[in-house]
């Protein structure tokens, strides 16, 4: 099914779906991507540009690699493009009133075979199954930052997802160069339900004043030969977007084993959110 796979369609120009065009169309895939506005597109283009600028001066591509993917990506404010894509990912920002706006305008222009797909980190893929009129044809393909380095993709199953819905979307991420794995719709999927409350029980052992954060971080990257340690990475995620994914963990679950860590709350009320205020667990 996924070799008609010729046009992917990407709505959202912005860190994923620039991210996301880029590994299709390096991989000779024809890409549609859509934005709000054409400042917004101009900057997913010219954001694929430079990343492919700079895969030429690690000599990983040619120039003329770079111009052949290019020419692939058609950047449009225009909906009435996506018409000829077999698949349509939708990257737009992380709002689930928006994400089942553009789901609903979109069974309203694509054809009954088109798949699509959606990157959220946390909208349930059920839920936005459910909004719209193809449900069983609905999927969540969970892309990493940055999109061109990173392997993985989260294929996430709603309750309404076929298997030839599946099948055809791993097929092509395994065309992007991706390893796939398949997950079923649960909050977090499966990398985040794992990651952040193992960031959340690094601040309880800060807090416990077992180490010291230099200490806790060389003790998770040596000892569990991880690139980087969890209080590093929450500076990097955000202590804000931490803390609020420990929130849904702990509303939708209802299990107190992902109540947030005290000293976390404390420090986003402090603002200290990490590498974007300048002052987190670290200072920058
Ligand atoms: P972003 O803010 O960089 O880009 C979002 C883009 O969507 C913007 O360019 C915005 O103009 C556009 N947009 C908004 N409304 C639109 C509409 N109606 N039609 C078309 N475009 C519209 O956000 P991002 O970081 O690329 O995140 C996009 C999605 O990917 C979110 O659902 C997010 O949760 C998810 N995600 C993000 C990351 C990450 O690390 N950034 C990782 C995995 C998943």
């Amino acid at each position: 099914m996924s070799k008609s796979i010729q046009t992917v369609g990407i709505i959202g120009s912005g860190t994923m779906g620039n991210g996301i065009a880029q590994a299709c169309a390096t991989n000779g895939i024809q890409v549609v991507m859509v934005d709000i506005n054409q400042s917004a597109v101009d900057k997913g283009l010219a954001t694929v540009a430079g990343s492919l600028d700079r895969l030429i001066k690690k000599e990983k591509i040619t120039a003329a690699d770079k111009d052949a993917a290019l020419a692939l990506i058609k950047g449009s404010t225009n909906y009435d493009e996506l018409k000829g894509a077999q698949l349509v990912i939708e990257t737009a920002t992380e709002n689930e009133a928006l994400k089942i706006k553009i789901l609903q305008q979109l069974d309203g222009l694509l054809g009954d075979d088109v798949i699509v797909a959606t990157n959220t980190s946390s909208i349930s893929i059920t839920k936005l199954a459910a909004a719209t009129k193809r449900s069983d044809r609905f999927i969540g393909m969970h892309f990493f930052n940055p999109v061109p380095m990173m392997a993985l993709v989260e294929i996430i199953r709603g309750l309404q997802t076929s298997d030839a819905t599946h099948d055809a979307v791993k097929a092509l991420a395994e065309r992007l160069g991706k390893s796939p794995i398949t997950v079923k719709n649960a909050p977090g999927f499966v990398v985040n339900r794992i990651l952040v409350p193992m960031i959340n029980e690094a601040f309880f052992v800060l807090a416990e004043g077992l180490a010291t954060p230099e200490d806790i971080d060389a003790g998770m990257k040596l000892g569990t030969n991880q690139p980087i340690g969890p209080l590093a990475l929450a500076d990097m995620i955000g202590l804000d977007v931490c803390l609020a994914v420990m929130n849904v963990y702990m509303a939708e679950f209802n299990d107190s084993k992902y109540r947030p860590a005290p000293l976390l709350k404390e420090m986003v009320a402090a603002g200290w959110l990490g590498r974007k205020a300048g002052r987190g667990v670290y200072s920058y």
